[in-house]
Protein backbone atom coordinates (compact mmCIF):
# COMPACT_ATOMS: atom_id res chain seq x y z
CA UNK A 1 0.00 0.00 0.00
CA UNK A 2 1.73 3.09 -1.03
CA UNK A 3 -1.49 4.98 0.48
CA UNK A 4 0.04 6.88 3.27
CA UNK A 5 -3.55 8.39 4.04
CA UNK A 6 -6.63 7.35 5.65
CA UNK A 7 -7.95 5.89 2.29
CA UNK A 8 -5.46 2.81 3.52
CA UNK A 9 -6.81 2.46 6.75
CA UNK A 10 -9.75 -0.34 6.22
CA UNK A 11 -7.45 -2.51 4.34
CA UNK A 12 -4.37 -2.04 7.04
CA UNK A 13 -7.32 -3.13 9.52
CA UNK A 14 -8.25 -6.11 7.48
CA UNK A 15 -5.16 -7.31 7.22
CA UNK A 16 -4.88 -6.99 11.25
CA UNK A 17 -8.35 -8.80 11.85
CA UNK A 18 -11.03 -8.78 9.04
CA UNK A 19 -13.30 -10.61 11.46
CA UNK A 20 -13.80 -7.68 13.95
CA UNK A 21 -16.73 -5.51 14.13
CA UNK A 22 -15.98 -2.09 12.64
CA UNK A 23 -19.16 -0.24 12.74
CA UNK A 24 -22.71 -0.70 14.13
CA UNK A 25 -25.57 0.74 13.63
CA UNK A 26 -29.33 0.49 12.99
CA UNK A 27 -28.70 -3.20 15.11
CA UNK A 28 -26.53 -4.37 11.69
CA UNK A 29 -22.60 -4.40 11.79
CA UNK A 30 -19.74 -4.01 9.25
CA UNK A 31 -16.64 -5.95 9.99
CA UNK A 32 -13.52 -4.57 9.40
CA UNK A 33 -12.72 -7.16 6.30
CA UNK A 34 -16.09 -6.27 4.68
CA UNK A 35 -15.20 -2.39 4.63
CA UNK A 36 -11.67 -2.72 2.74
CA UNK A 37 -14.07 -4.60 -0.18
CA UNK A 38 -16.65 -1.63 0.38
CA UNK A 39 -14.59 1.21 0.08
CA UNK A 40 -12.38 -0.06 -2.71
CA UNK A 41 -15.70 -0.84 -4.57
CA UNK A 42 -16.96 2.30 -3.85
CA UNK A 43 -13.17 4.19 -4.84
CA UNK A 44 -13.48 2.29 -8.18
CA UNK A 45 -17.81 3.59 -8.37
CA UNK A 46 -16.34 6.96 -7.73
CA UNK A 47 -13.45 7.51 -9.94
CA UNK A 48 -15.89 6.20 -13.18
CA UNK A 49 -18.34 9.40 -11.90
CA UNK A 50 -14.54 11.42 -12.88
CA UNK A 51 -13.16 12.18 -9.30
CA UNK A 52 -9.40 12.35 -9.29
CA UNK A 53 -6.59 12.85 -7.20
CA UNK A 54 -6.92 16.28 -5.41
CA UNK A 55 -10.81 16.72 -6.22
CA UNK A 56 -13.77 16.92 -3.33
CA UNK A 57 -16.51 14.36 -2.91
CA UNK A 58 -18.91 15.90 -0.34
CA UNK A 59 -21.23 14.35 2.04
CA UNK A 60 -24.66 15.51 3.06
CA UNK A 61 -27.07 13.11 5.93
CA UNK A 62 -27.04 12.26 9.23
CA UNK A 63 -24.65 10.12 11.10
CA UNK A 64 -24.41 6.67 8.52
CA UNK A 65 -21.45 4.10 8.24
CA UNK A 66 -22.05 5.55 4.96
CA UNK A 67 -20.42 9.01 5.70
CA UNK A 68 -17.11 7.26 6.99
CA UNK A 69 -16.93 4.78 3.93
CA UNK A 70 -17.29 7.62 1.52
CA UNK A 71 -14.71 9.34 3.02
CA UNK A 72 -12.10 6.68 3.18
CA UNK A 73 -13.32 5.88 -0.82
CA UNK A 74 -12.71 9.44 -1.55
CA UNK A 75 -9.34 9.05 0.49
CA UNK A 76 -8.29 6.44 -1.61
CA UNK A 77 -7.88 7.82 -4.53
CA UNK A 78 -6.32 10.65 -2.89
CA UNK A 79 -9.53 13.22 -3.16
CA UNK A 80 -10.45 15.24 -0.20
CA UNK A 81 -13.94 14.36 1.70
CA UNK A 82 -15.83 17.41 2.48
CA UNK A 83 -18.57 16.71 5.22
CA UNK A 84 -21.63 19.17 4.92
CA UNK A 85 -23.69 20.36 7.73
CA UNK A 86 -27.17 18.87 6.93
CA UNK A 87 -29.03 21.34 9.25
CA UNK A 88 -28.04 24.25 6.95
CA UNK A 89 -30.32 25.95 4.64
CA UNK A 90 -30.23 24.81 1.11
CA UNK A 91 -28.73 28.15 -0.13
CA UNK A 92 -25.86 27.64 2.74
CA UNK A 93 -25.18 24.46 1.83
CA UNK A 94 -24.71 25.68 -2.75
CA UNK A 95 -22.58 27.99 -1.27
CA UNK A 96 -19.90 25.66 0.24
CA UNK A 97 -21.14 22.99 -2.39
CA UNK A 98 -19.72 25.67 -4.84
CA UNK A 99 -16.95 27.38 -2.83
CA UNK A 100 -15.34 23.46 -2.29
CA UNK A 101 -15.88 22.89 -6.39
CA UNK A 102 -17.61 19.51 -4.99
CA UNK A 103 -17.10 16.49 -7.75
CA UNK A 104 -19.91 14.25 -6.65
CA UNK A 105 -21.94 14.49 -3.77
CA UNK A 106 -23.24 11.51 -2.18
CA UNK A 107 -26.62 12.60 0.55
CA UNK A 108 -29.53 11.02 2.23
CA UNK A 109 -32.85 10.92 0.65
CA UNK A 110 -34.06 13.37 3.17
CA UNK A 111 -31.25 16.18 1.95
CA UNK A 112 -30.74 17.48 -1.35
CA UNK A 113 -28.98 19.77 -3.09
CA UNK A 114 -28.29 21.29 -6.35
CA UNK A 115 -25.80 19.00 -8.36
CA UNK A 116 -25.03 17.54 -11.42
CA UNK A 117 -23.28 14.16 -9.74
CA UNK A 118 -25.65 13.37 -6.90
CA UNK A 119 -25.89 9.57 -5.62
CA UNK A 120 -28.92 9.33 -2.99
CA UNK A 121 -28.44 6.87 -0.29
CA UNK A 122 -31.54 5.52 -1.88
CA UNK A 123 -29.24 4.20 -4.51
CA UNK A 124 -26.17 3.89 -3.08
CA UNK A 125 -25.73 0.32 -2.35
CA UNK A 126 -26.75 -1.22 -5.78
CA UNK A 127 -24.29 1.51 -7.23
CA UNK A 128 -21.62 0.40 -4.38
CA UNK A 129 -22.62 -3.36 -5.46
CA UNK A 130 -21.09 -2.91 -9.01
CA UNK A 131 -18.17 -1.66 -7.95
CA UNK A 132 -14.63 -3.43 -8.73
CA UNK A 133 -12.44 -4.82 -5.81
CA UNK A 134 -9.73 -4.26 -8.02
CA UNK A 135 -7.18 -2.77 -5.14
CA UNK A 136 -6.37 0.53 -5.62
CA UNK A 137 -3.00 1.86 -6.14
CA UNK A 138 -2.95 5.49 -5.91
CA UNK A 139 0.34 7.23 -4.36
CA UNK A 140 -1.66 9.68 -1.37
CA UNK A 141 0.98 11.86 0.88
CA UNK A 142 0.48 11.94 4.23
CA UNK A 143 0.81 15.94 3.77
CA UNK A 144 -2.22 16.25 1.34
CA UNK A 145 -5.83 17.78 2.09
CA UNK A 146 -7.80 14.87 3.38
CA UNK A 147 -11.09 16.87 4.93
CA UNK A 148 -12.20 20.46 3.91
CA UNK A 149 -14.58 21.65 6.90
CA UNK A 150 -16.58 24.29 6.76
CA UNK A 151 -16.67 26.14 10.35
CA UNK A 152 -20.38 27.02 11.77
CA UNK A 153 -20.04 30.42 11.08
CA UNK A 154 -20.65 31.81 13.98
CA UNK A 155 -17.79 34.27 13.42
CA UNK A 156 -19.37 35.07 9.32
CA UNK A 157 -19.55 33.90 6.55
CA UNK A 158 -18.67 29.61 6.67
CA UNK A 159 -14.38 29.61 5.96
CA UNK A 160 -13.38 25.82 4.49
CA UNK A 161 -10.57 24.74 7.24
CA UNK A 162 -8.40 22.47 5.50
CA UNK A 163 -7.07 19.22 7.10
CA UNK A 164 -4.43 17.33 6.23
CA UNK A 165 -4.43 13.69 6.72
CA UNK A 166 -1.27 13.86 8.98
CA UNK A 167 -3.49 16.55 11.16
CA UNK A 168 -5.76 13.64 11.53
CA UNK A 169 -3.31 11.23 12.04
CA UNK A 170 -1.34 13.29 14.89
CA UNK A 171 -4.49 14.51 16.36
CA UNK A 172 -5.67 10.33 16.60
CA UNK A 173 -2.02 9.38 18.32
CA UNK A 174 -2.78 12.92 20.84
CA UNK A 175 -6.40 11.24 21.32
CA UNK A 176 -5.51 7.90 21.91
CA UNK A 177 -2.66 9.11 23.84
CA UNK A 178 -5.31 10.88 26.26
CA UNK A 179 -8.02 8.08 26.46
CA UNK A 180 -5.56 5.21 26.29
CA UNK A 181 -7.72 3.66 23.31
CA UNK A 182 -7.62 -0.34 23.27
CA UNK A 183 -8.99 -2.64 20.79
CA UNK A 184 -11.76 -3.96 23.31
CA UNK A 185 -13.09 -0.24 23.28
CA UNK A 186 -16.53 0.52 22.43
CA UNK A 187 -17.25 3.92 20.80
CA UNK A 188 -20.68 5.48 20.99
CA UNK A 189 -21.02 7.70 18.28
CA UNK A 190 -23.96 10.24 18.65
CA UNK A 191 -22.31 13.96 17.69
CA UNK A 192 -23.04 14.33 14.26
CA UNK A 193 -19.70 13.05 12.15
CA UNK A 194 -19.78 16.20 10.00
CA UNK A 195 -18.33 18.72 12.89
CA UNK A 196 -14.72 17.34 13.50
CA UNK A 197 -15.29 15.73 17.17
CA UNK A 198 -17.44 12.65 16.78
CA UNK A 199 -15.38 11.75 13.63
CA UNK A 200 -11.70 12.92 14.65
CA UNK A 201 -12.66 12.19 18.58
CA UNK A 202 -14.32 9.11 18.40
CA UNK A 203 -14.94 7.31 15.45
CA UNK A 204 -10.63 7.40 13.69
CA UNK A 205 -9.22 6.67 17.21
CA UNK A 206 -11.65 3.96 17.63
CA UNK A 207 -10.74 2.87 13.85
CA UNK A 208 -7.25 2.65 13.70
CA UNK A 209 -7.15 0.31 17.06
CA UNK A 210 -9.72 -1.87 16.01
CA UNK A 211 -12.49 -0.81 18.28
CA UNK A 212 -15.62 -0.92 17.74
CA UNK A 213 -18.38 2.44 16.83
CA UNK A 214 -21.72 2.15 17.51
CA UNK A 215 -23.47 4.73 15.11
CA UNK A 216 -26.57 6.62 15.79
CA UNK A 217 -27.98 8.82 13.30
CA UNK A 218 -29.05 11.63 15.60
CA UNK A 219 -28.93 12.74 19.52
CA UNK A 220 -31.80 11.11 21.14
CA UNK A 221 -31.10 10.33 24.81
CA UNK A 222 -33.21 7.71 25.16
CA UNK A 223 -31.92 5.67 22.22
CA UNK A 224 -28.26 6.63 23.39
CA UNK A 225 -29.10 5.29 26.55
CA UNK A 226 -30.81 1.76 25.27
CA UNK A 227 -27.26 1.93 23.19
CA UNK A 228 -24.84 2.19 26.31
CA UNK A 229 -26.29 -0.69 27.69
CA UNK A 230 -27.24 -2.99 24.65
CA UNK A 231 -23.84 -2.57 23.05
CA UNK A 232 -21.67 -2.27 26.82
CA UNK A 233 -20.49 1.28 24.81
CA UNK A 234 -16.93 2.02 26.46
CA UNK A 235 -16.58 5.51 25.48
CA UNK A 236 -18.16 8.75 23.82
CA UNK A 237 -17.66 12.68 22.92
CA UNK A 238 -20.15 15.12 23.68
CA UNK A 239 -20.65 18.30 23.79
CA UNK A 240 -22.23 20.02 27.32
CA UNK A 241 -25.40 20.31 26.37
CA UNK A 242 -25.48 16.21 25.59
CA UNK A 243 -24.33 15.61 28.71
CA UNK A 244 -26.67 17.18 30.30
CA UNK A 245 -30.00 16.09 28.73
CA UNK A 246 -28.60 12.69 29.29
CA UNK A 247 -28.43 13.23 33.45
CA UNK A 248 -31.72 14.74 32.95
CA UNK A 249 -33.73 11.86 31.46
CA UNK A 250 -35.94 10.13 34.19
CA UNK A 251 -33.99 6.84 33.47
CA UNK A 252 -30.72 8.50 34.66
CA UNK A 253 -31.07 7.18 38.07
CA UNK A 254 -31.46 3.80 37.26
CA UNK A 255 -29.89 3.20 33.65
CA UNK A 256 -26.97 0.29 33.98
CA UNK A 257 -23.94 2.55 32.88
CA UNK A 258 -21.18 0.41 34.86
CA UNK A 259 -19.52 -0.36 30.82
CA UNK A 260 -18.85 3.28 30.62
CA UNK A 261 -14.85 3.58 31.00
CA UNK A 262 -14.58 7.33 29.95
CA UNK A 263 -16.87 10.28 28.33
CA UNK A 264 -15.41 13.24 27.04
CA UNK A 265 -16.67 16.69 26.96
CA UNK A 266 -15.67 19.58 24.82
CA UNK A 267 -16.65 21.77 21.90
CA UNK A 268 -18.37 24.41 24.09
CA UNK A 269 -17.74 25.69 27.62
CA UNK A 270 -18.34 22.62 30.29
CA UNK A 271 -20.64 24.14 32.86
CA UNK A 272 -19.31 22.51 36.93
CA UNK A 273 -22.63 21.46 37.41
CA UNK A 274 -22.41 18.89 34.05
CA UNK A 275 -19.03 17.81 35.00
CA UNK A 276 -20.33 16.74 38.97
CA UNK A 277 -23.61 15.55 37.78
CA UNK A 278 -21.31 12.67 36.19
CA UNK A 279 -18.32 12.48 38.53
CA UNK A 280 -20.47 11.86 41.78
CA UNK A 281 -21.90 9.29 39.68
CA UNK A 282 -18.41 7.99 39.99
CA UNK A 283 -18.09 8.42 35.71
CA UNK A 284 -14.74 9.22 34.40
CA UNK A 285 -15.61 12.81 32.29
CA UNK A 286 -13.11 14.49 31.02
CA UNK A 287 -13.02 18.08 29.19
CA UNK A 288 -11.11 18.32 26.30
CA UNK A 289 -10.57 21.80 24.23
CA UNK A 290 -9.77 22.53 20.46
CA UNK A 291 -11.29 23.79 17.04
CA UNK A 292 -11.93 22.69 13.68
CA UNK A 293 -8.66 24.12 12.59
CA UNK A 294 -6.69 22.19 15.88
CA UNK A 295 -7.88 18.83 14.20
CA UNK A 296 -9.36 19.22 17.14
CA UNK A 297 -7.51 18.71 20.09
CA UNK A 298 -5.66 21.22 21.60
CA UNK A 299 -5.55 20.16 24.70
CA UNK A 300 -6.92 17.38 27.21
CA UNK A 301 -7.71 16.44 30.59
CA UNK A 302 -6.23 12.92 31.77
CA UNK A 303 -8.64 10.69 33.74
CA UNK A 304 -5.85 10.99 36.51
CA UNK A 305 -7.02 14.46 36.79
CA UNK A 306 -10.28 14.56 35.81
CA UNK A 307 -10.79 14.95 39.74
CA UNK A 308 -8.64 17.14 40.97
CA UNK A 309 -8.38 19.46 38.19
CA UNK A 310 -12.24 19.67 37.54
CA UNK A 311 -13.29 22.54 35.47
CA UNK A 312 -9.63 22.55 33.29
CA UNK A 313 -9.65 21.67 30.06
CA UNK A 314 -6.69 19.73 30.85
CA UNK A 315 -3.16 20.50 29.30
CA UNK A 316 -1.76 20.34 25.91
CA UNK A 317 -2.18 17.36 23.78
CA UNK A 318 1.30 15.38 23.77
CA UNK A 319 2.08 16.46 20.13
CA UNK A 320 1.08 20.19 20.42
CA UNK A 321 2.05 23.34 21.87
CA UNK A 322 -0.09 26.22 23.59
CA UNK A 323 0.51 29.69 24.56
CA UNK A 324 -1.45 32.62 25.64
CA UNK A 325 -0.54 35.95 24.27
CA UNK A 326 -0.17 39.27 25.68
CA UNK A 327 -4.57 39.82 25.44
CA UNK A 328 -5.03 36.58 27.25
CA UNK A 329 -5.61 34.97 23.58
CA UNK A 330 -4.63 31.21 23.12
CA UNK A 331 -2.65 30.16 20.54
CA UNK A 332 -1.95 26.94 19.08
CA UNK A 333 0.80 25.11 17.70
CA UNK A 334 1.54 21.34 16.06
CA UNK A 335 1.55 18.91 13.15
CA UNK A 336 -2.71 18.97 14.23
CA UNK A 337 -2.94 22.53 13.18
CA UNK A 338 -4.87 23.10 9.62
CA UNK A 339 -2.37 24.34 7.04
CA UNK A 340 -5.19 26.99 6.31
CA UNK A 341 -8.79 27.56 4.75
CA UNK A 342 -9.63 26.89 1.69
CA UNK A 343 -8.84 29.12 -1.19
CA UNK A 344 -9.01 32.02 1.28
CA UNK A 345 -4.94 33.35 1.58
CA UNK A 346 -6.21 36.41 3.28
CA UNK A 347 -8.16 33.96 6.05
CA UNK A 348 -4.99 32.25 6.28
CA UNK A 349 -2.98 34.66 6.60
CA UNK A 350 -4.57 36.19 9.41
CA UNK A 351 -5.33 33.13 11.50
CA UNK A 352 -1.70 32.55 12.35
CA UNK A 353 1.06 34.74 14.33
CA UNK A 354 3.94 36.25 12.66
CA UNK A 355 6.07 33.33 14.18
CA UNK A 356 3.49 30.82 13.03
CA UNK A 357 1.13 29.86 15.51
CA UNK A 358 -2.83 29.60 14.80
CA UNK A 359 -4.63 32.22 16.72
CA UNK A 360 -7.90 30.47 18.47
CA UNK A 361 -9.75 33.51 18.95
CA UNK A 362 -10.20 32.00 22.87
CA UNK A 363 -9.45 33.64 25.94
CA UNK A 364 -7.60 31.30 29.01
CA UNK A 365 -5.92 31.28 32.01
CA UNK A 366 -3.18 28.96 32.78
CA UNK A 367 -2.62 27.33 36.33
CA UNK A 368 0.01 25.00 37.09
CA UNK A 369 0.14 24.08 33.62
CA UNK A 370 -3.79 23.23 33.22
CA UNK A 371 -5.51 25.37 31.04
CA UNK A 372 -8.98 26.80 31.82
CA UNK A 373 -11.11 28.13 28.94
CA UNK A 374 -12.28 31.77 29.49
CA UNK A 375 -14.71 32.57 26.80
CA UNK A 376 -14.55 34.01 23.16
CA UNK A 377 -12.58 37.15 22.83
CA UNK A 378 -16.25 38.33 20.64
CA UNK A 379 -18.06 36.86 23.67
CA UNK A 380 -16.73 38.70 26.29
CA UNK A 381 -17.27 41.92 27.22
CA UNK A 382 -17.07 45.23 29.03
CA UNK A 383 -19.26 46.36 31.76
CA UNK A 384 -17.98 49.43 33.68
CA UNK A 385 -14.47 49.04 32.45
CA UNK A 386 -14.48 45.08 34.00
CA UNK A 387 -14.06 42.16 31.95
CA UNK A 388 -16.98 40.01 32.15
CA UNK A 389 -16.89 36.20 30.80
CA UNK A 390 -20.62 35.25 29.74
CA UNK A 391 -19.10 31.31 30.03
CA UNK A 392 -17.93 32.02 33.72
CA UNK A 393 -21.75 33.58 34.05
CA UNK A 394 -23.28 31.03 32.87
CA UNK A 395 -21.73 28.73 34.86
CA UNK A 396 -22.88 30.23 38.10
CA UNK A 397 -26.67 30.20 36.29
CA UNK A 398 -26.65 26.71 35.50
CA UNK A 399 -26.24 25.43 39.40
CA UNK A 400 -29.73 26.89 39.75
CA UNK A 401 -31.96 23.85 40.05
CA UNK A 402 -34.28 24.62 37.86
CA UNK A 403 -32.18 26.22 34.93
CA UNK A 404 -31.48 23.40 31.97
CA UNK A 405 -29.37 25.72 29.43
CA UNK A 406 -28.27 29.50 30.08
CA UNK A 407 -26.77 31.41 27.19
CA UNK A 408 -25.40 34.73 28.29
CA UNK A 409 -24.49 37.49 25.99
CA UNK A 410 -23.14 41.46 26.10
CA UNK A 411 -25.86 43.76 24.98
CA UNK A 412 -25.52 47.62 24.63
CA UNK A 413 -26.31 49.87 27.79
CA UNK A 414 -26.25 53.68 28.29
CA UNK A 415 -25.17 54.08 31.92
CA UNK A 416 -22.37 50.95 32.26
CA UNK A 417 -21.49 50.85 28.38
CA UNK A 418 -22.60 46.95 28.04
CA UNK A 419 -24.60 44.91 30.45
CA UNK A 420 -25.46 40.84 30.72
CA UNK A 421 -28.43 39.74 29.02
CA UNK A 422 -29.28 36.03 29.99
CA UNK A 423 -32.00 33.97 28.17
CA UNK A 424 -32.35 31.04 30.17
CA UNK A 425 -34.50 27.43 29.41
CA UNK A 426 -35.60 26.06 32.94
CA UNK A 427 -35.87 22.57 33.48
CA UNK A 428 -39.07 20.53 32.51
CA UNK A 429 -42.17 21.75 35.16
CA UNK A 430 -39.89 24.02 36.80
CA UNK A 431 -41.48 27.68 37.25
CA UNK A 432 -38.59 30.21 36.89
CA UNK A 433 -38.51 33.62 38.05
CA UNK A 434 -35.91 36.29 36.54
CA UNK A 435 -35.66 38.54 40.03
CA UNK A 436 -35.37 35.38 41.83
CA UNK A 437 -32.80 33.94 39.58
CA UNK A 438 -30.62 37.52 40.04
CA UNK A 439 -31.00 37.08 43.48
CA UNK A 440 -29.67 33.64 43.47
CA UNK A 441 -26.57 35.12 41.50
CA UNK A 442 -25.61 37.67 43.88
CA UNK A 443 -23.61 35.70 46.51
CA UNK A 444 -22.15 33.94 43.13
CA UNK A 445 -20.88 36.87 41.49
CA UNK A 446 -19.28 40.11 41.51
CA UNK A 447 -22.52 43.16 40.66
CA UNK A 448 -21.23 44.01 36.93
CA UNK A 449 -21.49 40.12 36.11
CA UNK A 450 -25.13 39.56 36.98
CA UNK A 451 -27.17 40.20 33.97
CA UNK A 452 -29.64 43.12 33.97
CA UNK A 453 -31.63 41.47 31.85
CA UNK A 454 -33.10 37.64 32.34
CA UNK A 455 -35.44 36.13 30.03
CA UNK A 456 -36.55 32.71 29.97
CA UNK A 457 -37.02 30.99 26.83
CA UNK A 458 -38.35 27.60 25.69
CA UNK A 459 -35.28 26.99 23.52
CA UNK A 460 -32.11 28.92 22.33
CA UNK A 461 -31.32 29.16 18.79
CA UNK A 462 -28.49 26.43 17.70
CA UNK A 463 -25.64 25.86 15.08
CA UNK A 464 -25.70 22.72 13.40
CA UNK A 465 -23.44 21.18 16.02
CA UNK A 466 -25.23 22.12 18.57
CA UNK A 467 -23.89 25.19 19.27
CA UNK A 468 -25.29 28.19 20.66
CA UNK A 469 -26.15 31.11 17.99
CA UNK A 470 -24.96 33.98 20.34
CA UNK A 471 -25.20 36.62 17.22
CA UNK A 472 -28.50 35.64 17.02
CA UNK A 473 -29.15 36.18 20.87
CA UNK A 474 -27.73 39.78 20.55
CA UNK A 475 -29.74 40.87 17.54
CA UNK A 476 -33.06 39.94 19.31
CA UNK A 477 -34.80 43.41 20.57
CA UNK A 478 -34.75 44.26 24.18
P1 LIG B 1 -16.83 29.47 14.27
O1 LIG B 1 -17.81 29.23 13.18
O2 LIG B 1 -16.98 30.80 14.90
O3 LIG B 1 -15.41 29.16 13.91
P2 LIG B 1 -17.40 26.98 15.56
O4 LIG B 1 -18.22 26.71 16.76
O5 LIG B 1 -17.80 26.46 14.29
O6 LIG B 1 -17.17 28.53 15.50
P3 LIG B 1 -15.60 24.94 16.21
O7 LIG B 1 -14.30 24.67 15.60
O8 LIG B 1 -16.71 24.03 15.98
O9 LIG B 1 -15.97 26.40 15.77
O10 LIG B 1 -15.48 25.08 17.78
C1 LIG B 1 -14.34 25.61 18.38
C2 LIG B 1 -14.71 26.52 19.50
O11 LIG B 1 -15.44 25.82 20.52
C3 LIG B 1 -13.50 27.05 20.22
O12 LIG B 1 -12.93 28.15 19.53
C4 LIG B 1 -14.05 27.42 21.57
O13 LIG B 1 -14.64 28.70 21.56
C5 LIG B 1 -15.14 26.39 21.81
N1 LIG B 1 -14.64 25.32 22.71
C6 LIG B 1 -14.13 24.13 22.38
N2 LIG B 1 -13.81 23.42 23.47
C7 LIG B 1 -14.11 24.20 24.55
C8 LIG B 1 -14.00 24.03 25.97
N3 LIG B 1 -13.54 22.92 26.53
N4 LIG B 1 -14.40 25.05 26.76
C9 LIG B 1 -14.88 26.20 26.22
N5 LIG B 1 -15.02 26.41 24.89
C10 LIG B 1 -14.64 25.43 24.06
Amino acid sequence: MRNAGLGSWPHRRARMAPKREAFTYNGVSTTYGELAVRTTKLAHRLAELGVRHGDRVAYLGPNHPSFAETMFAAHQLGAVFVPLNFRLTPAEINYQLADCGAHVLIHSPSHQAEHQRAISLDSYEDWLAGGSQEPLDELVAIDEPALILYTSGTTGRPKGAVLSHANLLWNTFNLMIGVDVSTEDIALVAAPLFHVAALTQTLLPTFIKGGHSVITSRWNVEDCLDLIQGYGVTWMFGVSTMYADLAASPRWPTADLSSLRVLICGGASVPDAVIHTYQDRGLVFCQGYGLTETAPGASFLEAADSVRKAGSAGTPVFFGDLRLADTGEIEVQGPNVTPGYWNDPVATAAAFTEDGWFRTGDLGRLDDGHLYVLDRLKDMFISGGENVYPAEVENAITDHPDVAEVAVVGVPDARWGEVGRAFVRPTPGADLDAAALREFLVPRLAKYKIPVHVEVVAELPRTGSGKVLKPALRRLPL
